[in-house]
């Protein structure tokens, strides 16, 4: 029997994982290959079809086809369809929502919460489509007009990661689609059936608008096809979501054919907490951005720089609300739970690992540093003093729900250690004097690509170009203008003079 929300959205036990195109899916009972299991109780959830080689051929010739006709294609009218998909994902939001949840393991307010962030990049990429402006310039020739035009680059392959299953696709997939290109996504194989259900919702309501189904689906349980997708000249953007490590190998190997990469990686963020900061406002954004989705944000607090004149206080009331936290871990789909389970028992082992490794480092672990017991993949929210900002443990990202609090004297020291991480992604600072905040946010302050005053780390808008500096790659996706890194720039020189004048006064006599 299948889980009730798998039934709402159309799937089953066995599913068909690759959309091919021109409305048909592969994959057959026979062939289902990759086990989706419940996070939360370790439970068989249903099972997903691999692509098999020749899919991946069929789908990228279909994907070029599809391609020829999408970038003639008025970009306002691209933009109509994605207020479609917009639309549709409105009616679907709280069955999909729940799928993610229970796919995933983030509690039902953030799997809704994710649906709604399609909603919002779908209708930002609506208004987007009618302004992909460009320059026009001066030129310095006598009847001669300059300007520079946008066009579509054609093929834009999505790698994304488990942790945001849904809305990664919809940042890349929507404004590369009014951009002109057609999209071809590889999820996570921990959460296959929500990209199936995402894009089935999305395509169904293109065809029934009468637009072509323009979003290209690619299963994979192991990374062969994926590496494929990567390697492959036809491809001519790779946005890569995922660990610094994988993304590393992604990012030379695309480099290699000088295809573009768009790279979302690894974080290791933190918050500095200085003297003056209202604690009404600290306390609940250390503790959402450490323990929402289990710490598995890329945007997740993991370091906290406390002043040391504060640092008990600010423990102690840390401590407190983590055993309230403690109290709610549970079921994600719960009304109620705060905290849900990591993906799997390798991330637990991990966690195991990290706090071990705290340990010998010489840390305390002030609250939480144990899995629970029975079935599911949960752990204790874990604080933990005592570690140097330099430990290769703190250094390192750990995708679970562990804050390492390293205390500061001035603010040199904490912008100092906030920066002196690998990692690049999001920073905050909780203060009251503005100083310090205008300090944290000049070319001497935070070196990240995401910088908050009195807000958290985790929980960017749409509105704002997304990611991140040094070892999280680099990449911009979302709001702003992001949508630039699915074009292609073109410089167009055009004369309507009766004469040829050459650049820099030349003159060519024959
Ligand atoms: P991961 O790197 O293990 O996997 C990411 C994706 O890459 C998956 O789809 C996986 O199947 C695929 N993959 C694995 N090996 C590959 C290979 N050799 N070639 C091509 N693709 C390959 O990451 P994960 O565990 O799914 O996600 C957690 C990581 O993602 C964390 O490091 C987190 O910070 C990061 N993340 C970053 C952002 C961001 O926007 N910066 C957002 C979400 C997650």
């Amino acid at each position: 029997m299948t889980h009730p929300i798998l039934d709402v959205l159309g799937l089953s036990e066995r599913n068909p994982g690759t959309y091919l195109g021109s409305g048909e899916w592969s994959g057959t009972s026979q062939d289902a290959d990759i086990q989706v299991v419940n996070p939360s109780n370790g439970q068989p959830l249903a099972r997903v079809s691999s692509a098999s080689a020749e899919d991946y051929e069929t789908l990228v010739r279909r994907a070029a086809q599809t391609f020829t006709a999408w970038r003639t294609m008025p970009a306002p009218r691209r933009g109509e369809a994605i207020r479609l998909c917009g639309e549709a994902l409105r009616r679907h939001k709280d069955a999909l929502g729940s799928l993610v949840s229970l796919e995933m393991g983030k509690i039902k307010a953030e799997g809704d919460g994710e649906v709604q962030e399609m909603i919002d990049i779908a209708d930002f990429a609506v208004g987007q489509s009618r302004m992909l402006y460009g320059l026009s310039m001066h030129s310095e020739r006598p009847g001669h007009r300059m300007y520079e035009q946008w066009h579509p680059l054609g093929l834009v392959g999505i790698i994304s990661a488990f942790n945001f299953p849904v809305a990664v696709w919809a940042w890349n997939a929507f404004i590369a689609a009014v951009c002109g290109n057609i999209s071809i996504w590889k999820p996570s194989p921990r959460t296959p059936l929500s990209a199936i259900a995402s894009t089935r919702i999305c395509n169904e309501a293109l065809k029934a608008g009468g637009f072509p189904e323009v979003f290209f689906l690619l299963n994979d349980g192991g990374n062969a096809l994926a590496q494929r997708l990567v390697d492959d000249p036809r491809i001519a953007l790779m946005s890569f979501t995922g660990s610094t490590a994988v993304g590393r190998q992604v990012g030379a190997r695309v480099a290699q054919r000088m295809g573009r990469s768009l790279l979302e990686l690894g974080g290791n963020n933190a918050i500095i907490v200085d003297r003056t900061a209202d604690l009404k406002l600290a306390i609940p954004a250390i503790v959402f951005g450490a323990v929402g989705t289990a710490g598995q944000r890329c945007t997740t607090t993991r370091r906290l720089i406390v002043h040391e004149s504060i640092l008990g206080d600010v423990v102690a009331r840390l401590t407190a609300a983590y055993k309230q936290v403690e109290a709610r871990i549970g079921d994600p789909l719960q009304p109620g739970t705060l905290m849900g389970p990591l993906i799997d028992a390798e991330a637990v082992r991990r966690f195991e690992a990290a706090v071990e490794k705290a340990r010998a480092s010489g840390g305390t672990v002030v609250s939480g540093g144990k899995a629970l017991s029975g079935p599911g993949h949960f752990v204790l929210p874990t604080l933990i003093t005592g570690v140097r900002p330099t430990d290769e443990v703190v250094q390192t990202e750990t995708f679970a729900p562990i804050l390492y609090v390293l205390p500061y004297r001035t603010l040199e020291e904490a912008i100092a250690i906030q920066n002196g991480v690998p990692q690049g992604l999001s920073s905050a600072v909780f203060t009251q004097e503005l100083k310090v905040a205008e300090q944290f946010l000049s070319a001497a302050g935070s070196d990240c690509g995401i910088a908050n005053v009195n807000i958290g780390t985790s929980g960017a808008e749409i509105g704002g170009a997304f990611g991140g500096e040094k070892e999280t790659g680099g990449g911009r996706e979302s709001g702003s203008d992001s949508w630039k890194a699915y074009m292609r720039r073109q410089t167009n020189t055009i004369n309507y003079s009766d004469a040829l004048p050459l650049a820099q006064g030349i003159k060519f006599d024959f």
